[in-house]
């Protein structure tokens, strides 16, 4: 049988963001290379990234991938998000449990649009510290570089980062997959600031269980499994859980994360839950798994909402009562009716409180962030205050 997953150090998770082409795949394939080299990764080569062949052969459509790897103090889960259009929606739905971010940004190009959008959407789904790759340095002008790093920090202090402290670590993605020492030795460099800069988050292991879901695959002969990250608690085999919405009871008859069964999944855990008598299609992404009664979904909530201005990539034109976008909450995406009370009107970069009534009741509570999305691109985010 398969080795069980062994809990000998926290687990974290954490991802790469920046600009598409700046390297996010490529630095991501080196740390598994270099991790690899001393046994605490299993090398994930940059074309086994962008879609794990798993998931190819079963006709999933994954969005995000995650690799898994140990430095000396911790266990990461690090998802790797793809640089197309669609980037944004999968930034929010797994940036949601992401304990830090390495941005990646290209020491030739700078700061480019979706450099600055995805700190601004780090900051607005609460994550709370950044560690940047300085990448291509390897092709990079040093004076340029300095620049290009000045630039970095004002942007992160900008959105409340504090980008004096924030470490800023030269690196090259590709020469390091190449298996040059002296950028081997910056991807060394680079994982030690984000095992001293990300603080280990709390846990709230204690709380009801509740895992949004990312996928749900079907495993002929043994039933249907969900995947994604636990948000709280902690999931034992024979617990019995629940999928508010779908009408779903279940037990949970197995638990893996990256290929090895565990004997308990708790909050922060990347795992696949096997769920005993549950038909494939009576659960989706959107849909969370929950202890039995312990949540409650609602359609309507109040919430803090800041709409982005023309310049982040927003609209050019306010939004008024009756507004009808849709509203990415956790790995659900569902279409909510705007209320903005007496202000009537938000403009572009405006922060408002508004209420919110959605197409579909989803387990809401204070807290809890979101981003708002209309024909494909983002145009606000916030945070819910009040449900009901
Ligand atoms: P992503 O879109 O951010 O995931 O970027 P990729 O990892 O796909 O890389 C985009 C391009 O940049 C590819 O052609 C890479 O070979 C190149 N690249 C990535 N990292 C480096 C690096 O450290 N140095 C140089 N010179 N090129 C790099
Ligand atoms: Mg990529």
């Amino acid at each position: 049988s398969k080795t069980a997953y062994v809990r000998t150090k926290p687990h974290l998770n954490i991802g790469t963001m920046g600009h598409v082409d700046h390297g996010k795949t490529t630095l991501t394939a080196a740390i598994t290379k270099v991790l690899a080299e001393r046994g605490s990764a299993g090398f994930v080569p940059f074309d086994r990234i962008d879609r794990a062949p798993e998931e190819a052969a079963r006709g999933i459509t994954i969005n995000i991938a995650h690799v898994e790897y140990e430095t000396d103090t911790r266990h990461y889960a690090h998802v790797d998000m793809p640089g197309h259009a669609d980037y944004v929606k999968n930034m929010v739905t797994g940036a949601a449990q992401l304990d830090g971010a390495i941005l990646v940004v290209s020491a030739l190009d700078g700061i480019m649009p979706q450099t600055a959008e995805h700190v601004l959407l780090a900051r607005q789904v609460g994550v709370d510290h950044i560690v940047v790759a300085l990448n291509k340095a390897d092709a990079g002008d040093e004076e340029l570089t300095d620049l290009v790093e000045l630039e970095i920090r004002e942007l992160l202090s900008a959105h409340g980062y504090g980008g004096d402290s924030a470490p800023v670590v030269r690196v090259s993605g590709l020469k390091a997959l190449e298996g040059d020492p002296r950028w081997k030795a910056s991807i060394d460099a680079l994982l030690d600031a984000v095992d001293t800069y990300v603080p280990l988050p709390e846990r709230y292991v204690d709380a009801p269980f509740l895992l949004p879901v990312e996928n749900v695959l079907t495993i002929t002969g043994r039933g249907t499994v969900v995947t994604g990250a636990v948000e709280r608690g902690t999931v034992r085999p024979g617990d019995r859980v629940e999928v508010p919405g779908a009408g779903v009871e279940s037990v949970v008859t197995g638990l893996e994360t990256f290929g090895k069964p565990m004997q308990e999944a708790q909050a922060g855990d990347n795992v696949a839950l096997l769920l005993r008598g549950v038909p494939r299609d009576a659960v989706r992404r959107g849909h969370v798994v929950a202890a039995p009664g312990s949540v409650v979904p609602s359609r309507s909530f109040t919430a803090r909402v800041y709409v982005l201005s023309a310049r982040e990539g927003g609209r050019t034109t306010p939004v008024t009562t009756g507004y009808r976008p849709q509203f990415y909450l956790r790995t659900a995406d569902v279409v909510g009716d705007v209320d903005l009370g007496e202000a009537a009107v938000a403009r572009p970069g405006d922060t408002v409180t508004v209420t919110v009534e959605l197409g579909r009741a989803m387990p809401l509570e204070p807290g809890l962030g979101f981003a708002i999305r209309e024909g494909g691109r983002t145009v606000g985010a916030g945070t819910v205050t009040a449900v009901g």
